[in-house]
């Protein structure tokens, strides 16, 4: 007799309930004797995928870090001189550390629950009041995507805040020394709008014609720094508004934006501390003049004050947004990049000005010298005035220049067959410079002589004086501060963050481990194919792992965000209507229940959105879709759905909607954000989708990161392929693409590796086995609350699929106690909050995940149910809804620890309502935050110390 040893496999540790024990006590609660019964009576028969998945069976994670190490050996690492947007940096390692590779930051979520979130809304402060000073505009956003998507927006921000008439539908200029994949992705968008792009040499001054705006580079790809004041008012007195697209790290050498007379500033923080990544995720930054806020892109974190009068952070002017606004939203973008925004702002932090400004000196000074050399070897530079890039003219030699400067180890610009690009950065040594010299035969390097920064263009304004970027100047400082404000909020390495919709699951440390190896993170997204091999292996095999779990032809991680994913599929669906000579086709439909980033993306993609009405089961309205298909059955372009529905629910009829779309010539757009109830179940691919886009961050295991990074893929079916996103480095239109959607090809690479690493390490049965898993525990929550908050919508058979929503409008409108009030008092008890009010207002949307285990779904369906019987309270009179502990969640340990007390519930019941929390008990650092007095009185820069004093 052999003694078989249980071996646990890595979906033991990622599904939190695998002891058959706790699977019986679940089925009981639900009332089904198996998983798969559960499973079958749930999923509807119409849209099971046949046969399992066709993945490679599961590797434990030892093996899976081999593969990763071999990828990673495919990869090959060289100094990195491109430039073109992307520059090496030094994160310092207490950042890399206990930032980036820290869960306590990698896993929080949105700051949508202000008061659970006070670290990282201080540290996105820290972000945009680094752009506010180093722009010298007033207002900025707390990231967007990348800096092309960036300057795409900002280019849309200027045709909605232009309010002159003369020239409101004039035509965008950009100056021809952008980047090229900033030109690209702005005329892809352009053409989608229909509105005119003209590129120029603004440097001769504005073109001829009606401008609504115009995008200056600073410095200009070329290198080249210039004073742009006089283009600048030439083109305010011809009524156009103005972007500068900027870096950062020169602007504390160079007259900033804001001072030259710029609208908007906009760029990239990659520099500043966050690595390469193979081109992202990396913060994209705007801010604005005063004046333009409400119509500013992305989030902006402000100041505002809680019930007791303290200080606190929270999102502001968020009626602009996707989620309120829909197709009226100032931008589709909801996941942004707050993790790598957060990781400049340390970078901030950790240098102070002297530090960035020492390190910006460093590099010009380094460029003088390397500009010095190759002039006195007889080499002609395009520009005497840059910053950290050099243009060269090599007539007709460029690329043996290039190579020989490769053979050294060190990666040059390829502009063209007689131009060379080389960039500095914070990295450069002297060996290196040494290196390029004699890649160009010019021999030793001299000292740096002459090329001074034209006087107009130097700056004497200061920046960075608010104590937080003068105060951590030892590490141990640095250490506390950081660790001091990841303890101010809940992530997932403390509670379940039951979020519907946003599939907060394990994001394993296995799965991370790749990231900042430097053969992925320290590769440019420009260099040659030969150094990028691991990476495209990698890249290959998930989007073929994801067309295989989607059920699709083709798939694009190239989307930074759900967001875009949506935007690229739209652009998809229009290119395919276009070709067949259907470009009249511009009709969208979208469920009343959609995500706000649906309609959003619709008006992107330059379609027309018409809702279509929720029948009073949750499901869509057949007799309102049939009228709104005929009523524009011409027009039709597509539906977007989202399946499961965003009601939590599989509707049965869904091939049904499909069908009758397709029969109308429309095609189907399936949201795959709800992916978690379907991987190893059913395909959207084979349900009747044309196209969708994934949720990495949801289903797929990256960490939110505080509200991104994310990765939007878009997957289709074969007769969409060829309007698939194309490379914004080639050119807006390559042959056989669509337009480019992200500045890089491959989008966020650098987070890749952790949803490749999950599929690797579960398989495809060991994905399936999760999926079956959420569905259990979100049934199981379901049929435990039911009776104390009413699960709104369930499918035919009774049951939910991967989350639920919990009606509490009944019980308001009878208590007064709002969901809003249950969500902050969730805080008392240590949990994050489900999601509020979406779809349904008045409710809460909770998603388990598969990866929450049986003791803490049970703690928070016990925070739940006591919760409930403080409504009842309220009820019966105990107390009103002002005194009640409810109103005035959440507890700060100031408001309970007081010599009075003079409120109607004990002080116990306030801070320890149930008895586990006497010994692991969260205080949150501030009470209820009152959002609205914040966005009368909008401060979205750092308060001074004084504001913190009582
Ligand atoms: C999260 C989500 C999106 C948007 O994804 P982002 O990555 O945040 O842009 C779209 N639709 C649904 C249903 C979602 O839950």
């Amino acid at each position: 007799m052999t003694v078989q040893s249980f071996v646990p496999t890595f979906a033991d540790r990622h599904i939190g309930a695998r002891r058959q024990y706790h699977i019986d006590t679940m089925l009981k609660a639900v009332g089904y004797d198996t998983v798969d019964g559960l499973v079958g009576s749930a999923v509807p028969d119409s849209i099971r995928q046949e046969s399992p998945l066709g993945l490679d069976n599961a590797l434990s994670e030892v093996q899976v870090l081999a593969e990763l190490r071999r990828l990673a050996g495919r990869n090959k690492t060289a100094v990195q001189m491109i430039g073109q947007g992307y520059y090496d940096t030094v994160t310092p390692a207490v950042i890399r550390r206990n930032i980036l590779e820290a869960p306590a930051w990698y896993t929080a979520y949105t700051p949508y629950q202000p008061e659970i979130s006070q670290g990282r809304l201080e540290a996105l402060l820290n972000f945009q009041t680094m752009v506010q000073d180093l722009t010298a505009l007033p207002v900025a956003n707390a990231s967007l995507l990348d800096e092309a998507t960036a300057v795409a927006e900002a280019v849309l921000l200027m045709r909605r805040a232009n309010k002159n008439k003369a020239v409101k539908d004039g035509k965008t200029v950009l100056d021809a020394d952008c980047l090229p994949q900033t030109i690209a992705i702005v005329l892809g968008r352009a053409e989608a709008l229909g509105f005119e792009v003209e590129v120029a040499d603004l440097s001769q001054g504005l073109p001829e014609g009606d401008i609504n705006g115009v995008v200056l580079q600073q410095p200009g790809v070329s290198g080249r720094v210039w004073d742009q004041t006089s283009v600048i008012a030439e083109a305010k007195e011809r009524g156009a508004l103005v972007t500068v697209a900027a870096d950062l790290l020169a602007l504390t050498l160079i007259t900033p934006p804001g001072e030259q007379g710029a609208d908007v500033a906009v760029g990239s923080t990659q520099r500043l501390g966050v690595p390469l990544f193979f081109g992202g995720p990396h913060a994209a930054y705007m801010a604005v003049r005063d004046g333009m806020e409400r119509t500013l892109p992305g989030r902006i974190v402000g100041v505002s004050k809680d019930n007791a009068g303290a200080t606190a952070y929270r999102l502001a002017l968020q009626t602009r947004e996707q989620h309120i606004r829909r197709e009226k939203a100032t931008s589709n973008i909801c996941t942004a990049q707050a993790l790598l925004a957060i990781v400049s702002s340390f970078y901030a932090v950790y240098h102070g000005p002297d530090g960035l400004k020492a390190i910006a000196q460093n590099v010009h000074s380094n460029t003088r010298a390397l500009a010095t050399t190759l002039k006195a070897a007889g080499w002609e530079l395009t520009s005497d005035s840059f910053f950290d890039t050099l243009t060269v003219r090599v007539p007709r030699d460029a690329a043996k220049v290039v190579s020989a400067a490769e053979s050294r180890g060190i990666n040059l610009r390829l502009v063209n067959a007689d131009t060379v690009g080389i960039s500095v950065d914070e990295t450069t040594t002297p060996e290196i410079l040494s290196a390029v010299s004699a890649a160009f035969g010019a021999g030793q390097v001299r000292e740096a002589a002459g090329f001074e920064l034209p006087a107009a263009a130097v700056r004497t304004s200061e920046y960075l004086q608010h104590p937080v970027f003068n105060t951590h100047r030892s590490e141990t400082q640095l250490l506390r501060y950081i660790r001091r404000l990841s303890d101010r909020d809940l992530a997932l390495d403390r509670t379940m963050i039951p979020l519907g919709s946003c599939t907060m699951k394990l994001n394993a440390t296995a799965e991370m481990e790749a990231i900042s190896w430097p053969e992925f993170a320290s590769i440019h997204p420009f260099a040659p194919d030969s150094q990028t091999e691991g990476w495209r292996e990698l890249i290959d095999g998930l989007e073929a792992d994801l067309a295989e779990i989607t059920g699709y032809d083709q798939v694009s991680i190239q989307p930074n965000a759900g967001s875009q994913g949506e935007l690229a599929g739209l652009l998809a669906i229009r290119g395919y209507h276009a070709s067949r000579g259907e470009g009249q086709r511009n009709v969208c439909l979208i469920p009343a229940s959609a995500h706000g980033t649906n309609a959003a993306s619709a008006v992107l993609a330059g379609m027309k959105v018409v809702v279509v009405a929720t029948a009073s089961d949750g499901t869509i309205d057949h007799g309102d879709l049939r009228a709104k298909i005929e009523a524009h059955r011409d027009a039709l372009s597509a539906i977007m759905i989202t399946y499961p529905s965003t009601h939590g629910v599989f509707d049965a009829d869904v091939r049904e909607v499909c069908d009758a779309v397709h029969e109308a010539g429309g095609q189907v757009y399936v949201d795959g954000a709800n992916l978690n109830a379907l991987v190893g179940l059913a395909q959207p691919g084979k349900f009747g989708g044309d196209v969708s886009h994934l949720n990495l961050h949801k289903t797929f295991c990256i960490p939110h990161g505080g509200g991104g990074p994310g990765v939007g893929p878009v997957a289709a079916k074969a007769h969409l392929a060829p309007f698939m996103p194309g490379d914004a480095n080639k050119s807006a239109h390559e042959a056989g693409h669509g337009v480019a959607i992200s500045a890089s090809r491959f989008g966020s690479a650098g987070v890749l590796p952790i949803s490749w690493a999950y599929v690797k390490l579960m398989g495809g049965q060991g994905l399936t086995e999760a999926t079956k898993s959420a569905l259990l525990a979100a049934n199981y929550i379901a049929a435990r609350l039911t009776e104390h908050f009413p699960v709104l919508y369930t499918g035919e058979s009774g049951l939910v699929a991967h989350e639920c929503i919990l009606d509490l409008r009944e019980l308001t409108a009878r208590t007064g106690v709002t969901a809003e009030d249950v969500a902050k008092r969730l805080i008392d008890f240590g949990f994050h909050a489900p999601t509020l009010s979406f779809p349904v207002a008045g409710t809460l949307m909770v998603e388990p995940t598969e990866s929450e285990d049986l003791a803490e779904i049970d703690r928070f369906i016990e925070a739940m149910v006591t919760i409930r019987k403080e409504m009842e309270q309220v009820a019966a009179g105990d107390f009103t809804i002002e005194e009640s502990p409810l109103r005035n969640a959440p507890h700060t340990a100031a408001a309970v620890v007081t010599s009075e007390w003079e409120r109607r519930y004990p002080r116990e019941q306030g801070a320890f309502p149930v008895p586990s929390l006497r010994q692991d008990k969260y205080f949150p650092p501030v009470g209820r935050i009152d959002g609205a007095a914040g966005d009368r009185n909008l401060v979205c820069s750092c308060p001074p110390l004084t504001a913190f004093e009582d």
